[in-house]
């Protein structure tokens, strides 16, 4: 993968336009880790200043760079004898933990065994063979980049709203390839060991949460008794989310939605029939309405699926670990060649990744498409390709030949 041309565009952008404007706090306590073009993965390393380590990646070029979280007495040293003294609280957000329909149109996975191939979300097991092991060709693609900005979105309001972080504390970056990555950077959280930082990703992922704590009623509808058949919605964390998420899935909720969380036919037309009064109840009372007909099952599936509607869906392994190697900022991702970028969180819903992370804007390149899908990168559309020779912009051959897809045209 690492072609002659990866790294003739590599070394053009870290010699010509890369620049480290906001490097790690506190980088002389960092361990940094890279993939280089020929010697591989090299860890352990240590700057004092960002020149040095800027002058690194010029000399070096890397195909992926990347930091640690963690705070330490001896960066160098090995994993035992670092001397840990703290950790960045970070999340990431990837499109591989959301379910897309768009999977149909662009993945690719091919039998490790036997070389069988097809498109779409990969299978258990291979089709021919049974096997169980398979090369992905996933795609950075806009709508599944959308649904990751979701989810980044749903996070960020549960750190700011619920945990209390200021704006100042959180910095919201696009990886480079399929997601968003979050860095929380403040005394209070440096110290939070696994275990803590295990609490908080639980929280956010809505693992473990008790519906009938926030909707009393359940219970007691489930019981037949009138304890908890009284209490609202609070005005803050989980049991407002849900007060709100409910409404909001209601109100747009057909038939078909409702259906789709298991709900009856019969029960799916007292909803519809009743909606308004529903959410009129909900609105008043701020507490599950008592309709006829609507049980404690009922409302728990649908309370159920507000829960997951409103969870925000992290990779919980990045966050839990503190020592931890995470993407450098404005360094180039070798799975696309775009950059890791930071933007301000009041700009996410304009954000555009396919137009912010774009390193090159100059430059053609003639390659031979093996296949691709339909894709943008800032104004231009371009795709699908099958078996194809194109001239491209070097941005869009780049994307291509970094995720496998291409090979240039000598
Ligand atoms: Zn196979
Ligand atoms: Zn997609």
């Amino acid at each position: 993968m690492a072609s002659k041309f990866v790294y003739k565009m590599f070394q053009e952008y870290y010699n010509r336009d890369f620049r480290l404007e906001n490097p790690p706090e506190q980088i002389g306590s960092r361990e940094f880790g890279f993939v280089l073009f020929s010697e591989g993965v090299v860890r352990h390393k240590k700057f004092n200043t960002k020149d040095e380590l800027t002058a690194f990646l010029q000399k070096f070029i890397p195909l992926d760079a990347y930091y640690s979280c963690a705070y330490y007495e001896n960066p160098e040293a090995d994993m035992e004898k670092k001397g840990w003294l703290g950790a960045d609280l970070i999340f990431d957000i990837d499109a591989d933990h959301i379910p897309t329909m768009c999977e149909q149109l662009h993945e690719e996975w091919i039998c490790s065994n036997c070389k069988f191939s097809g498109k779409g979300r990969v299978p258990k097991n291979c089709p021919l063979c049974s096997g169980e092991k398979f090369e992905v060709k996933t795609w950075p693609c806009e709508t599944c980049l959308a649904s990751a900005k979701h989810e980044t979105v749903k996070l960020l309001e549960m750190l700011m709203r619920d945990f209390g972080f200021s704006k100042d504390d959180i910095h919201v970056f696009f990886s480079g390839h399929r997601g968003y990555h979050i860095h929380v950077e403040c005394e209070d959280v440096k110290e939070l060991d696994s275990i803590a930082r295990k609490e908080i990703v639980d929280y956010v992922s809505s693992l473990g949460l008790e519906i009938s704590i926030h909707a009393p009623i359940l219970k007691s509808l489930e019981k037949k008794q009138n304890f908890g058949r009284n209490i609202k919605f609070l005005s803050s964390g989980w049991s407002q989310r849900l007060f709100l998420g409910l409404q909001n899935f209601l109100k747009k909720a057909k038939e078909e939605d409702l259906r789709n969380i298991g709900l009856k036919k019969d029960t799916v037309n007292i909803i519809m029939n009743n909606k308004d009064l529903i959410l009129r109840g909900l609105r008043e009372l701020e507490k599950l309405p008592t309709v006829r007909g609507l049980g404690s099952e009922t409302w728990r599936k649908i309370m159920e699926h507000v829960v997951m509607l409103q969870s925000a869906k992290i990779d919980t392994v990045v966050t839990t670990d503190i020592h931890r190697l995470i993407r450098l900022p404005e360094t180039l991702n070798s799975k696309t060649g775009l950059k890791k970028v930071e933007f301000p969180i009041s700009d996410i819903d304009r954000f555009d990744p396919f137009r912010e992370a774009v390193a090159f804007k100059k430059g053609v390149v003639e390659v031979k498409v093996s296949s691709a899908p339909k894709f943008r990168l800032g104004d231009e559309i371009f795709g699908p390709y099958k078996n194809e020779r194109v001239e491209l912009p070097a941005s869009a051959a780049l994307l291509l030949v970094c995720r496998d897809r291409a090979e240039v045209v000598e």
